[in-house]
């Protein structure tokens, strides 16, 4: 008998051409997410297949856990025969090693050839079960142990258990979005939806000292580099966004400081995502949150770009948003108390309605276009998050 690890691939679309990208992407990730382990891994059109050389069934199983394409990663035991009276043995030699009082069996004949039929399979060893077993019972509904045998060309496959994956497109399927990251509780959300749906992705950081600390920029890294383990490759440009913002508080009427400012935020997101060849911009507004993201300010702010402005966390509420920052291991770092340059130039009452007339009419009293061209211009990339980043903070 051989243990290995067998992967249920997630949403497939069933188109053939999609199909085969999705699997060549999503082997790609899984092989750079296990690059320190010593694998050998195995593919089809419904299953892969990882042999484990060196052992390490559990830290692999961690790491695939966090790789999305993954409907159920399973450790199943494989045995070359598919012989009946056989079958029947390893099944009760399996079983004896697990407390439970009711079961059932479950059979995937995905070899056609194979003379006996799934049902046929199935009701032959659980009645050779029943028999060998003491007190245990049948239950097709709710059982507490099921037996999966998967009959396939190469041998017979036993496994009682199933991990669920965390589903998605694998990434690098849909190509690279820009997210504007901050230190907040719901843009790193925000990223982990968009890489859930295949989508790459790049960071933007706006960061304006000394308004904002050190600790606030490294917080944005730390964050970065917490995601960077769902998928490998995330970049964060930094953007030093002092002297734009400076002269948007001393031009513009304070009521409309944040409007501007997000305009001239997403002009920026829009330049950078174009030359780096994303095709999207991505952030963590949330409909009403704040002043800034009532339908109305969203649509002054987003009036600056055509490019499409994708907001994975804006029908969510807070605490539903909160809830997957825990799940997903940001939650601890994003509520350490660095400010941002958000929270340092918020005036008392913001605009909730604002006027777009309004708006470009205070755009035009400075010259934010060279401000612009110098903040993209001394943008600097961080994109190694495989070395030690616990000390940033
Ligand atoms: P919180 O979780 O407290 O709401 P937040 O990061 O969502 O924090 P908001 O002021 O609500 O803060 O900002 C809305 C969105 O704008 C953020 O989710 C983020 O995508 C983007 N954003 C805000 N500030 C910055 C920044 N300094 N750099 C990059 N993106 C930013
Ligand atoms: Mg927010």
């Amino acid at each position: 008998m051989e243990k290995m690890i067998l992967i249920k691939y997630g949403e497939l679309t069933t188109k053939k051409g999609n199909r085969n990208m999705f699997i060549k992407i999503l082997t790609k990730n899984i092989e750079e997410m296990l690059r320190e382990y010593n694998v050998h891994i195995v593919k089809n059109r419904v299953r892969m297949f990882i042999e484990v050389l060196d052992g390490k069934f559990d830290e692999v199983v961690l790491k695939l856990q966090k790789v999305f394409g993954l409907h159920s990663i399973v450790i199943c035991e494989k045995v070359n025969t598919k012989e009946i009276e056989e079958i029947k043995k390893i099944s009760l030699e399996l079983l004896k090693k697990e407390v439970f009082h009711t079961f059932k069996v479950v059979t995937d004949r995905a070899d056609k050839t194979y003379p006996i039929n799934s049902m046929e399979v199935s009701r032959q060893v659980g009645g050779y079960l029943l028999k060998y077993l003491e007190n245990k019972k049948v239950d097709i509904h709710h059982p507490e142990m099921t037996l999966h045998i998967e009959i396939r060309p190469d041998g017979t496959y036993f496994y009682t258990k199933e991990i669920e994956g965390i589903g998605g497109y694998p990434v690098g399927i849909q190509g690279k979005g820009m997210l504007m990251l901050s230190g907040g509780i719901d843009s790193p959300v925000a990223l982990y939806l968009a890489l859930k749906r295949g989508v790459q992705i790049e960071c933007i950081y706006f960061d304006s000292p000394p308004h904002t600390s050190l600790e606030a920029k490294n917080k944005v890294l730390k964050l970065a580099s917490i995601l960077n383990e769902y998928s490998g490759h995330i970049k964060v440009h930094i953007v030093p966004f002092t002297k734009l913002q400076e002269a948007i508080f001393k031009n513009c009427d304070p009521t409309y400081m944040i409007t501007i400012m997000r305009r001239m935020m997403y002009r920026i997101s829009e330049r950078l995502a174009k030359k780096r060849n994303c095709k999207i911009i991505i952030n963590g507004e949330s409909i009403g949150q704040v002043a800034s993201q009532t339908l109305s300010s969203m649509s002054v702010i987003n009036e600056v770009t055509n490019m499409p402005v994708i907001r994975p966390v804006a029908c969510m509420d807070k605490l539903e948003i909160i809830r997957l920052s825990e799940k997903i291991g940001t939650y601890e770092t994003s509520i350490l108390p660095y400010e941002d340059c958000c929270t340092i130039f918020v005036p008392k009452h913001p605009v909730i309605h604002p006027d777009l007339k309004k708006a470009k009419e205070m755009e035009q009293t400075f010259d934010y276009e060279s401000l612009i061209y110098e903040c993209i211009k001394n943008v600097e990339t961080i994109s190694n998050f495989e070395e030690e980043t616990n000390d940033l903070l």
